[in-house]
């Protein structure tokens, strides 16, 4: 299809500039699907409250003295508008810390659906007898499904260990109260793992507002 004269091609989602993948242990990873927002957008908005208006000179040095306002008053809302979406891949046990924080939306695999084929268990696990309970485990799934037992039942007797994969929504302000929780030395390890790297993929699409989040709320907690 031809483009009218003087009109462009707007750049799709996908070819958003997006961090690189953060792998994780073997198997898991926390990538950016998609974006909304930006440091810009959120000090503009919050400045419908007063009407100000900053000009082009000294927009980022405002932006920047803003954001670290409304973080200090807890004034919180703006940081709404800014969205991203995630895609995981976890261990069970570590997504289920994930699906805790409802503010925010989920979409997962289905072991209904797919069979599990994953498992990444902690270093400390690897011994012969742990390795031996998980072989026997995967023989007796693999016998289920061949056995045309429905995936749905023969799940049941899969480990925490098994990966799962989702996607995750969740706004900036929900997503400073999953970092406080969860990359805190009161999370389990493999968990603060992850809250780790969405902390780092985000810095890196909101640097203002995660410096000023961090300066404000992160020292004390480490
Ligand atoms: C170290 C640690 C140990 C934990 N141990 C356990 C445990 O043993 N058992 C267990 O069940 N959970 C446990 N949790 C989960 C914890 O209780 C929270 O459910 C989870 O961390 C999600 O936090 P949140 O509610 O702040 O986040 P979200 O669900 O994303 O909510 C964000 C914010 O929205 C508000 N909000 C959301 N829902 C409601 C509501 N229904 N009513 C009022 N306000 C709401 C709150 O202000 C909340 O902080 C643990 C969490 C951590 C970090």
């Amino acid at each position: 299809m031809e483009l009218p004269p003087n009109q462009t091609v707007k750049p799709s989602m996908t070819e958003k500039k997006k961090p690189e993948t953060i792998r994780i242990g073997q198997l898991g990873y926390v990538e950016i699907h998609d974006y909304m927002g930006s440091d810009t957008k959120i000090a503009d908005i919050a400045r419908i409250s007063t009407g100000s208006t900053v000009d082009d000179y000294t927009k980022d040095h405002r932006n920047q003295m803003l954001i670290n306002k409304l973080i200090n008053f807890r004034h919180e809302t703006p940081f709404e508008f800014g969205v991203i979406t995630f895609k995981i891949k976890a261990p069970i046990f570590v997504a289920r810390h994930f699906f805790r924080h409802r503010i925010g939306s989920f979409m997962e695999m289905s072991a209904r659906r797919r069979i599990a084929t994953e498992f990444e268990f902690s270093e400390e696990l690897n011994c012969k007898s742990v390795n031996e309970a998980v072989d026997t485990i995967i023989r007796a799934y693999t016998i289920l499904l061949n056995a045309d037992v429905p995936k749905e039942k023969a799940r049941e007797i899969l480990p925490m260990a098994t990966m799962t994969e989702f996607y995750w929504c969740v706004n900036l302000r929900c997503l400073f109260n999953f970092i406080m929780l969860r990359d805190s030395k009161h999370a389990q390890e493999e968990t603060r793992e992850f809250a780790k790297a969405v902390k780092s993929l985000t810095t890196q699409i909101f640097p203002t507002s995660m410096i000023a989040f961090e300066d404000e709320y992160l020292e004390e907690l480490k």
